[in-house]
């Protein structure tokens, strides 16, 4: 069975022609259009469906903000998509293609891929954190997503780390996306700049640590401090069999990775077991097709 996988980011979208195994069959990559986000997206799909050689039998979106899942319809969306709140998507594109479509938050989606065909297969407990710009988790309990009863569980991007710490743009102070995201390396960097004796990207602290330049050291030393407590916080309350890290500085891991593990060590007498995520940049649109997938299964068995 072939679906459709999209994925809808504040900067890119991402939508693929992809199989039941997760193989990408097709993909078209454009940058996000945020004033005509439903005519890009509908353009997307008619695209892909030109193309004859696949039959395509669901339609699955990964899209950033609070998800209402059965009803098909965006409850929240930031700044990022401005004018995405309150659309209601399934029923557009279903009107338009009469395929069946499912649309969920992208951190969910991307947990959901790394449990069908990713680094957690067969793993019944766990919670995938994506750490890019931002923050944000998908949480798998008993092999099924929890969403929570607004669609909101998994947003620990705003769990307070430090209190009275960094304003956040959710109107919290201290959230861990204020501390452990790459908008809070930058921050770091910018903090210690006077110190600093050359221009220190992001992406590159992890390095720079590695290499023993104090200032970096001190900036990851603490990121590592944060990532540990915000991960042993989640395994008091959660008690689960693993945690799958991804995102964009995952890239940078063989740096840090064995600081995080130490770390986790000290902080907590539970062995906790972490994982690199295996996706990258594609589980949106993978677990978006996915989950499109085992719907398009579960109304051809329905139907007989
Ligand atoms: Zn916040």
């Amino acid at each position: 069975m072939n679906t459709i996988g999209i994925d809808i980011g504040g900067t890119k979208v991402k939508a693929g022609i992809i199989n039941h195994e997760g193989q990408i069959l097709s993909l078209i990559e454009e940058q996000t259009n945020k004033q005509e986000l439903m005519n890009q997206l509908l353009s997307l799909i008619e695209r892909l469906l030109h193309n004859d050689d696949f039959k395509i039998e669901g339609i699955g979106i990964a899209t950033a903000g609070r998800v209402d899942v059965e009803n098909g319809s965006v409850l929240y969306a930031t700044s990022n998509l401005p004018g995405w709140t309150g659309i209601k998507v399934i029923e557009m594109v279903e009107e338009r293609f009469s395929i069946p479509t499912v649309v969920d938050n992208d951190a969910n989606c991307a947990a959901y891929a790394e449990m069908e065909i990713g680094s957690a297969i067969q793993v019944e407990n766990f919670i995938c954190i994506t750490i890019g710009t931002g923050v944000g988790a998908g949480i798998i309990l008993n092999g099924n997503l929890h969403r929570g009863k607004n669609g909101g569980a998994g947003e620990i991007g705003h769990m307070v780390l430090i209190p009275n710490g960094r304003q956040c743009n959710c109107g919290k102070r201290g959230c861990w996306e204020q501390y452990v995201s790459g908008t809070a390396l930058t921050l770091d960097i910018k903090e210690e700049s006077t110190f600093l004796n050359q221009t220190i990207l992001p992406e590159n602290i992890f390095k720079h640590a590695y290499d023993s330049n104090p200032i970096a050291v001190k900036i990851v030393e603490r990121f590592i401090d944060n990532l540990a407590v915000g991960i042993a916080s989640l395994q008091e309350i959660l008690d689960l069999d693993c945690f799958v890290l991804g995102g964009g500085v995952i890239d940078s891991s063989p740096y840090w990775w064995d600081q995080l593990v130490n770390k986790l060590k000290t902080i907590t007498n539970q062995s906790l077991i972490i994982r690199k995520a295996k996706l990258k940049n594609n589980a949106g649109m993978l677990g978006a097709a996915l989950m499109a997938c085992t719907f398009a299964t579960m109304k051809l068995k329905v139907k007989g």
